[in-house]
C-alpha cells in the first residue's frame, strides 16, 4: 500500500470514556472481523484484562477503510495500556502513531487521563482529533463537553463527531476523521532499516511476536535483523500484518506501515519495548530517540502457601516472565514462610494482575508480603545500598543518610473536594506544588508524594473522599532525602522476618499500631498468651496481647463413643497442620494475608 492511503493511529481516553468499545465499533464498520465471530472487545486479549476492563498490553490491528471518497485505507489501529503503571509503553505506542482520537465521555467531560494522555501525544507531535462518546446517555452534555474540550485542551472541538460507540451511532464520522485529520507518515524506503518496537508477545510455537512500526526502509524474510540496544541478531522468519483474529503474513513491510516480525527469539528480554530493530548488513546510524530501559519500582516477596509447590510457582514466575520483560523476580527465603522469590514490579496495578494470574491461570494459592519502594542509602563506608527488601536493611548505626522516591501527581477535582484531597496528602506526607484551576468545575492539583504512601491505598482513599469524583496519574520524579526505620514484628518474642517493614520515621508509630492490632484481630488463641510487639532496633514502640485459650474440641461429647472423640481429635490436627508456624506461635494462612492488608 502506498504511503499515502496508510493512516496509523490510537485512541486515547480516560478510563472507561469508551476507547475500546469505539475500538470494537470500528473493527465491525471495516468488516475485519464478522459480527458472529466477534467477541466483545477483541484488543483486550487476555480474560483478566476483559474482568477489570482495562488493556494490559498494548495491541495492534490492521484494518481496510473504504472511505467515501471512493479510496481505500489502510487503518492501522494501535492499543495503548489505559494506567500509569505502563507509561513507558503508552509513549512507545504513540511514537508509532502519527494520530490520535481523543475519546471523551460527554456526560462525565475531562479526565485526569484525558488530560495526561493528551498532552503526550502533543508532545509524540500527533495530530489529535477529539471524539463526544455516548451521547445516548440522558446525563449527556455534549455541548458542554466540546466547550470543555476547547477552553482547556485548546483543540478545535465544536464540529467533532458525536458518537455512541455503544449503538455505533455516528461511527462512520469518525472513520472519516481519521482520513481527513491524521496525516500519512513518512519515511524513506531505500534508507537503512529502522523499526520501532512498541510490543511483543510470547508465542509457544511461533517464539515472540514482535510488533513493529516501521519508520526507515524495509523489513523482509531472511533478513538478519539486530537489536541496537543489546546487538542481538535474528533471522527474520516472517513478517506481516495483524488481522482482527490473526496474522496475515506479507512479503515485507515497509516504511510506514505497521506489523509483526517473528526471528525464533525465545523471550521478549530480547526485544525491548522502544528498542529500534535494523538490518545487521547494512545498519542504521542511529537509533530511534525514545529508549529507555524500564526498571521495577514496587518489590514484594511472593511465597506459596504450600511449601511444596515452589517449584511449581517457579515455573508460573518464569512463564509469565517469557511474556512480560519488567517482570523481575529472583529466589528469597523467610524464617515465617519458607522459600519464595522476590518480585519486582513497575507498579501497584502491575504487581496484582501478576498475583491474580498466579492464582488464576497456574492456580496456586499464595502469600505475599508488604510491596516495598527502593529506597538509596549511604554508609558510613561510602557504599551505596539500594534497598527493596527490609530483610536486608542494614544496621541503623552505619547509615549516614537515606532517600526515597517521589512521585509528581497530577489530582483532578471539581473545586468542592480540594480541602479532603489536601488533609489526605498532606497525611501522605505529600509536598504542596501548586493549583491550577481549569474552570468552574475543574482544578488540577499538584503535589509531590512518596511513592511508598501510594503504594498502599492512595487510590482508594481518594476515590472515598472525592465521592469517587476525583482522578489521579503520577509519574516517577527522583529521589529525596527521608527518615527512615526498619520495623519488626515480634510473636512471643520472636521476629517474624516477613512481617517486618521499612517506614518514614512519622509513620512507624501508628503503622506499627495498627499492625499489632490486625494480628492481635487475626491471631487464633493459642493455648499459651500471645505477646505481639513492634520494635524499632530492639526497641518496643506498640504491643498487643492475645489471651491464652485451650480450645477444648471434646468439650461438648459429654461420655458417649470413643470413635467419635478420636475423630474430632484428628479434625483438630488437621487444623493444625494447616496452620503456618511463626516460630512458637501458629496462624492459618488468611490470617497471614489479612495481616499484611495495612487499613
Ligand atoms: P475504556 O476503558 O475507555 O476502554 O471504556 P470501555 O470501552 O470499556 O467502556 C466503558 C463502559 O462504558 C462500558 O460499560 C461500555 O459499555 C460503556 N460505553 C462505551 N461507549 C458507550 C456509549 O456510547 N454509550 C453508553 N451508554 N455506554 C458506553
Ligand atoms: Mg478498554
Amino acid at each position: 500500500m502506498d504511503k499515502e492511503h496508510i493512516r496509523n493511529f490510537c485512541i486515547i481516553a480516560h478510563i472507561d470514556h469508551g476507547k475500546s468499545t469505539l475500538a470494537d465499533r470500528i473493527l465491525e464498520l471495516t468488516e475485519a472481523v464478522s459480527q458472529r465471530d466477534m467477541e466483545d472487545q477483541i484488543l483486550d486479549n487476555m480474560e483478566l484484562e476483559r474482568e477489570r476492563g482495562i488493556t494490559i498490553k498494548a495491541r495492534a490491528v490492521t484494518l481496510t477503510y473504504h472511505a467515501d471518497d471512493g479510496q481505500d485505507y489502510q487503518f492501522n489501529l494501535i492499543d495503548t495500556p489505559g494506567h500509569v503503571d505502563f507509561n513507558y509503553e503508552v509513549s512507545r505506542s504513540l511514537a508509532a502513531c502519527e494520530g490520535a482520537v481523543l475519546v471523551v465521555d460527554a456526560s462525565q467531560g475531562i479526565e485526569a487521563q484525558t488530560l495526561a494522555n493528551t498532552y503526550l501525544a502533543i508532545e509524540h507531535d500527533l495530530e489529535v482529533t477529539p471524539v463526544i462518546n455516548k451521547i445516548d446517555l440522558p446525563a449527556a452534555e455534549p455541548d458542554r463537553v466540546a466547550q470543555e474540550v476547547e477552553d482547556i485542551i485548546g483543540i478545535p472541538c465544536m464540529d467533532a463527531p458525536r458518537i455512541s460507540a455503544k449503538t455505533g451511532e455516528n461511527v462512520h464520522a469518525v472513520l472519516e476523521r481519521v482520513v481527513a485529520d491524521i496525516p500519512a507518515p513518512e519515511g524513506d524506503e531505500t534508507a537503512p532499516l529502522r523499526a520501532l518496537i512498541f510490543d511483543s508477545v510470547y508465542d509457544s510455537y511461533r517464539g515472540v511476536i514482535v510488533y513493529v512500526r516501521v519508520m526507515d526502509g524495509t523489513v523482509r524474510p531472511g533478513m538478519t535483523i539486530r537489536m541496537m540496544s543489546t546487538g542481538a541478531e535474528f533471522t527474520v522468519v516472517e513478517c506481516g500484518v495483524m488481522g482482527a483474529t490473526s496474522l496475515v503474513p506479507q512479503e515485507e513491510l515497509a516504511a510506514g506501515e505497521v506489523g509483526y516480525i517473528t526471528a525464533s527469539i525465545k523471550t521478549v528480554r530480547d526485544t525491548a519495548v522502544g528498542d529500534t530493530v535494523t538490518d545487521a548488513e547494512n545498519p542504521a546510524a542511529e537509533p530511534l530517540p525514545g529508549y529507555r530501559k524500564v526498571l521495577p519500582m514496587v518489590f514484594s516477596g511472593i511465597y506459596p502457601q504450600d511449601g511444596a509447590k515452589y517449584p511449581d510457582l517457579r515455573d508460573a514466575l518464569e512463564k509469565l516472565q517469557l511474556n512480560d520483560a519488567s517482570l523481575s523476580f529472583e529466589p528469597e527465603s523467610s524464617v515465617a514462610l519458607g522459600f519464595g522469590f522476590r518480585c519486582g514490579f513497575l507498579g501497584l496495578l502491575h504487581m496484582e494482575i501478576v498475583q491474580e494470574r498466579l492464582e488464576r491461570e497456574f492456580n496456586l494459592d499464595i502469600v505475599t508480603t508488604l510491596p516495598s519502594v527502593v529506597y538509596r542509602l549511604q554508609m558510613q563506608s561510602g557504599e551505596e545500598l539500594t534497598i527493596d527488601n527490609p530483610a536486608s536493611y542494614p544496621d541503623p548505626a552505619q547509615i549516614v543518610s537515606a532517600q526515597e522516591p517521589f512521585v509528581k501527581a497530577n489530582i483532578f477535582t471539581p473545586p468542592a473536594y480540594i480541602g479532603n484531597i489536601m488533609e489526605l496528602c498532606q497525611d501522605r506526607r505529600g509536598v504542596y506544588l501548586d493549583t491550577k484551576y481549569l474552570d468552574a468545575d475543574r482544578v488540577e492539583l499538584h503535589y509531590e508524594l512518596p511513592l511508598n504512601e501510594i503504594v498502599y491505598d492512595f487510590f482508594d482513599a481518594l476515590k472515598s473522599r472525592t465521592r469517587g469524583y476525583a482522578s489521579f496519574d503520577y509519574e516517577m520524579c527522583g529521589y529525596r532525602d527521608s527518615k527512615l526505620v526498619k520495623l519488626d514484628i515480634l510473636l512471643n518474642s520472636e521476629v517474624v522476618d516477613a512481617l517486618s517493614f521499612i517506614a518514614h520515621a512519622d509513620k512507624a508509630y501508628p503503622r506499627a499500631r495498627r499492625i499489632c492490632e490486625n494480628l492481635r484481630d487475626n491471631i487464633p488463641r493459642q493455648l499459651f498468651e500471645v505477646p505481639i510487639q513492634a520494635a524499632i532496633g530492639g526497641k518496643v514502640i506498640a504491643r498487643e496481647t492475645v489471651k491464652a485459650l485451650r480450645k477444648d474440641v471434646l468439650a461438648k461429647c459429654y461420655g458417649g463413643d470413643i470413635t467419635r472423640k478420636k475423630k474430632l481429635l484428628e479434625k483438630q490436627k488437621e487444623g493444625k497442620k494447616k496452620m503456618r508456624q511463626l516460630g512458637s506461635v501458629s496462624i492459618p494462612p488468611e490470617a497471614f494475608t489479612a495481616v499484611l492488608k495495612l487499613d
